[in-house]
């Protein structure tokens, strides 16, 4: 059995074919390097450079090994970036995936797991968001993860092509034996940037609002360890084995914690004071995101491992404090 990793050099992607490859899986990684890292990429295991939306070079790759699925990452994920340049994303993340598709259905390979997000939801009105809420994005990021699931959807029932889409909530941590971490240029994401600050590349975190209506006024987000996102993706490709389907899935924790909650936690881990500073909001930034995970749980056997802050922000630190150029440390 061969998997096509697209997005293999990437944060999550990386922990994925990592993963693979501790399992004995055949993996094949397709990434452009955009975003991805020359340094995440392992010797061992086949990559081709390119782009997505160029189809002759998706058929020398699928011509050249036989793909049973595909797990499909590569994408754009910056939210502010998206709101500034949509055209980008919806070229690049649904141009993307729909020449993914066209590949896929030319090579008769039917099954995919799709990296979607929670920005599908925009700004949910419970608690504890459900697959069964509604889906309304505030960013063209979430438009264009939501318009790839649709396009999964109508592409089953048309081709046969059996899928799941996974909803991240806040992805965090590193690889439990620091083999890989998260390294993005520029780096948007809170856990990374309160860290850097902790390893003196950086002043002070800026706070992106205090008077949410959350209980310290800051926003509250579900963070879930890498490895625990990539277990699922692993019970997904068995359960499409097993049971064709199109699926979604949120995966979290599903429990949140407040930015200072999080520096806060940081400053533990570390033993550094991370000095913040309250500054305005990040356009586009719902209050809360926390995610239920049961149909994820009930359907997939899935459940967290690793569901603790401070241990998922134990695994960041190892590998910034080993890697304080991220990968470029490793070069
Ligand atoms: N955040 C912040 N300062 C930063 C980066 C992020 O206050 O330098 C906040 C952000 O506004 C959000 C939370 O931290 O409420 C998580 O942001 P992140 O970008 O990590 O993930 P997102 O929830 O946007 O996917």
């Amino acid at each position: 059995m061969t998997i096509l990793v697209t997005g293999g050099a990437g944060y999550i992607g990386s922990h994925a074919v990592l993963t693979l490859k501790r399992q004995k899986k055949d993996v094949v990684i397709i990434d452009s390097l955009q975003t991805g890292h020359r340094g995440a990429l392992d010797q061992d295991i086949p990559y081709y450079e390119g782009d997505l939306r160029d189809s002759e070079f998706l058929d020398h790759v699928f011509s050249a090994h036989k793909i049973d699925a595909v797990i499909h990452f590569a994408a754009n994920s910056l939210v502010g970036e998206s709101v500034t340049d949509p055209l980008k994303y919806y070229d690049n993340n649904v141009g993307g995936a729909t020449s993914l598709l066209q590949a896929m259905n030319r090579h008769d390979v039917k099954k995919i797991v799709f990296s979607s997000t929670a920005a599908t939801y925009g700004e949910p009105e419970t608690d504890l968001i459900d697959e069964n809420d509604p889906t309304i994005p505030t960013n063209p990021y979430g438009e264009t993860k939501l318009a790839i699931e649709k396009m999964l959807k109508w592409a089953g029932g048309a081709y046969g092509l059996h899928s799941i889409s996974l909803r991240y909530f806040n992805v965090a941590g590193a690889d439990l034996d620091g083999e890989k971490g998260e390294d993005h240029n520029p780096e948007t994401h809170l856990i990374p940037i309160v860290l850097q600050v902790a390893l003196g590349q950086r002043e002070k975190i800026s706070v992106f609002g205090n008077d949410y209506p959350t209980p310290d006024g800051t926003c509250i987000r579900d963070y879930i360890h890498v490895q625990d996102l990539v277990d699922a993706h692993l019970l997904a490709l068995e359960k499409l084995d097993k049971d064709p389907q199109t699926a979604v899935y949120n995966l979290g924790n599903g429990q949140g914690f407040s930015v200072m909650e999080v520096i806060e936690a940081a400053r533990k881990v570390t033993g550094h004071d991370i000095p913040a500073a309250i500054e305005k909001r990040r356009a586009g930034d719902p209050a809360k995101l926390v995610a239920s995970s049961a149909r994820a749980t009930k359907e997939l056997g899935w459940k967290p491992n690793y569901p603790e802050l401070e241990r998922i922000i134990q695994t960041a630190w190892d590998w910034h404090r080993a890697h304080p150029e991220g990968y470029a440390s490793t070069k």
